[in-house]
């Protein structure tokens, strides 16, 4: 793992956004922002709200992919990864172009990337670790992982990740393994733990402590991420069902802790 903080030299970039989602959405407008030339093909009709932010959509992913970007940056869901790509006619692509990908587990896509695009083409692995809630207000000091799973345009890769760096961003190189077993013991735990508070439906109340403040926004901003994001992080991620049973094998530990505890204190009282 290695933080990367001197800066690097960048140029404006032509970036075709695949899966123009929440989170491909949340990236556009700070790409655009930037002065990065925008244009987007998914799978929904999003064509008024790309005019309205000044990007060229697609329909058609032949002629997506025949626009000549610098860059064709994956956004889709992690589950419909390998359907998306399937149908996308990458062969078409007329130059070597920097095929990258911001999806919130890494070893399936670089698995899928590396069986399905042209052995010309450059591939960049990368995890934004903030999204649209907790990117609202900039991105200075949040994290963004990524792995140059093959780069040959040096240029185009480092000017890719000056849009994150030149925001502020901790810039963290590391494999796509070591990502995926860091991210199942962190990012997967804190979602199961937000699904689980809301499947028990708790609720702010008149007598808050900061500690259930904290599992009311940590229940809020679980569920705002789709069920097809949670989903994915556990069936695309090999190091998250281990953490599931942790999880399942802890809970069960405090509370034979606790009944103990109880047996005790009742024995001790029933002396008295
Ligand atoms: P998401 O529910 O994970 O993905 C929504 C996107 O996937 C939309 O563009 C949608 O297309 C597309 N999609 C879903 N099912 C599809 C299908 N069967 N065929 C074709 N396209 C399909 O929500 P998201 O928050 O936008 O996340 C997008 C990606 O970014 C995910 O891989 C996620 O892991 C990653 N990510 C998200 C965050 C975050 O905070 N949200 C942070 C970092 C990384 P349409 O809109 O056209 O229907």
């Amino acid at each position: 793992m290695s933080v990367l903080t001197t800066s690097s030299s960048s140029r404006t970039l032509k970036i075709g956004v695949v899966g123009f989602g929440p989170f491909g959405q949340f990236l556009a407008k700070t790409m655009i922002k930037q002065g990065h030339i925008l244009q987007a093909t998914s799978r929904s009709d999003h064509s008024q709200l790309c005019h309205h932010l000044g990007i060229s959509f697609f329909r058609e992913e032949r002629e997506f992919i025949e626009a000549d970007n610098d860059v064709i940056l994956i956004c889709t869901s992690i589950l419909s990864l390998s359907q998306v790509l399937n149908n996308l006619p990458l062969h078409f692509l007329k130059r070597p172009t920097l095929i990258a990908e911001v999806l919130s587990v890494k070893e399936h896509p670089r698995n899928v990337l590396l069986q399905v695009v042209p052995e010309d083409m450059d591939l960049l692995c990368t995890h934004p670790m903030f999204g649209p809630e907790s990117g609202k207000n900039g991105w200075q000091d949040l994290t963004f992982v990524y792995d140059k799973v093959r780069i040959r345009d040096e240029a185009t890769c480092s000017s890719f990740l000056h849009i994150f760096q030149s925001e502020g961003c901790k810039m963290l190189e590391m494999s796509c393994e070591e990502h995926d077993k860091i991210a199942a013991r962190s990012q997967f735990l804190t979602h199961t733990i937000g699904r689980t508070l809301s499947e028990m439906e708790i609720e702010s109340t008149s007598m808050n402590t900061k500690g259930f403040e904290t599992l009311v926004q940590l229940k809020e901003s679980s569920v705002s991420d789709s069920f097809d994001l949670f989903s994915g992080l556990f069936i695309y991620n090999r190091f998250a069902m281990k953490e599931l049973q942790n999880l399942e094998l802890a809970l069960e530990k405090v509370k034979q802790k606790l009944q103990q505890k109880m047996e005790e204190q009742s024995s001790n009282e029933s002396k008295l």
